[in-house]
């Protein structure tokens, strides 16, 4: 077999003025967590969600922490999350003290299921997450009507979902707050990096203390209350600058490539892939595949055919109820179309750098795959 060139199943792409603008922090010397290029990015990316404030952090996950301070969540509280979503929406629920009561995907959108929110609710519920899974934005309305029933917040937590729309509208505009992250495979990355946004002048000022040491903005080294280090650096925000000014090109190159996947894989028996519904404008994050029994052949063996020709592929993600940390709280429920979706789930390559020949070349790999198994099932 001849050896081919590794496709990472998702890179970022620095095609803009990265370079320029972390040579000028490396130059002026402004490489800590002061510096133009926080207030620029903040600003921008502010902008680019059409939402007011926007509060720079470390992460994705500080990001979370800081927005669930923020709305007042501590020790005893309870907060509905789905269970498929990445472990850190949870995570962040613990370390408030709190505990995340999950909910079931619904079938159309792999988000939380709107419906099944109402019968989890109790005394102690805060509030609502909802996560726009791979890009694709979670049904907004009905979850904002269900926390106005019962004086929920709604924190979106959009980490694999910059620039979608939901009804016309950016994802982090719609609920009360919302959290990004900035990860080498999301959307767009500052290598390590996290933002909260959000219309409430109040928070987005709460999360400027509690994100820096606690201390007084108006009194330097003195602490009103305990803090964290959750700063963002000048250098990632460069570079997050950088990306935001590209941000369109890269939705548009996303766009592009998983269009490609829809065209090559259209009419295989036994595989689907996640639906764009009609009140949505997803992003693609993750291009994914759901194995039917049709297909006969499992995710673990498609995951290892590919990876032996070089290419990478993930499994969408462990159902939150499942992991370790996680079981007891979920009392021996079932979550079946999680459960399912986790079990048949493959996110394939995606990103922005990926050509029409690196998306044949997966395509025809995964092709190549499904008939060595049908052959050897037959046998
Ligand atoms: C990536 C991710 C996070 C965490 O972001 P980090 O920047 O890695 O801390 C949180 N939630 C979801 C849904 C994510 O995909």
């Amino acid at each position: 077999m001849m050896k081919q060139q590794f496709i990472p199943v998702a890179a970022p792409s620095l095609v803009g003025n990265e370079k320029s603008y972390v040579m000028d922090c490396l130059e002026s010397s402004w490489i800590s967590s002061t510096g133009k290029y926080i207030e620029k990015f903040e600003t921008a990316f502010a902008q680019f969600c059409e939402i007011d404030h926007a509060v720079s952090c470390s992460n994705g996950t500080t990001a979370l922490h800081l927005a669930l301070l923020a709305l007042g969540v501590g020790s005893g509280d309870e907060v509905i999350v789905p269970t498929l979503t990445f472990v850190a929406t949870a995570n962040a629920v613990t370390y408030c003290g709190a505990r995340p009561v999950f909910v079931d995907s619904e079938r159309c959108t792999w988000n939380i299921d709107p419906a099944l929110i109402e019968s989890k609710i109790t005394a102690r519920t805060k509030g609502i997450i909802a996560v726009h899974l791979c890009g694709h934005p979670a049904d907004l309305d009905p979850i904002k009507t269900v926390a106005s029933r019962h004086g929920l917040f709604v924190l979106e937590d959009a980490a694999q979902a910059h620039g979608a729309r939901y009804k016309g509208r950016r994802v982090g505009s719609v609920g009360d707050i919302a959290t990004f992250s900035f990860f080498g495979n999301k959307i767009i990355s500052t290598g390590e990096g996290g933002m909260v946004v959000t219309n409430d002048a109040a928070m987005a000022e709460k999360m400027r203390l509690l994100k820096s040491h606690g201390m007084d903005p108006k009194q330097r080294y003195w602490h009103p209350v305990i803090g964290y280090n959750y700063r963002m650096t000048n250098v990632a925000a460069a570079i997050g600058l950088a990306q935001v000014e590209t941000v369109e090109w890269q939705l548009e190159r996303r766009r592009e490539v998983a269009n490609w996947y829809r065209d090559y894989l259209q009419g295989w028996p036994g595989l689907r892939w996640q639906p764009e519904t009609e009140w949505a404008k997803p992003v693609w994050w993750l291009f994914t595949i759901i194995l039917e029994d049709e297909a006969r052949v499992t995710r673990n063996e498609i995951m290892s055919y590919m990876g032996e020709r070089g290419i990478e592929t993930r499994p969408i993600i462990h159902p939150l109820h499942t992991l370790p940390p996680y079981v007891d709280s979920a009392r021996g429920e079932n979550f079946p179309v999680a459960e399912r979706l986790a079990e048949r789930g493959i996110n394939l390559p995606t990103w922005a750098g990926l050509t029409r020949e690196d998306v044949s070349r997966v395509c025809d790999t995964l092709n190549e795959c499904f008939s060595a198994q049908r052959a050897a099932n037959q046998s």
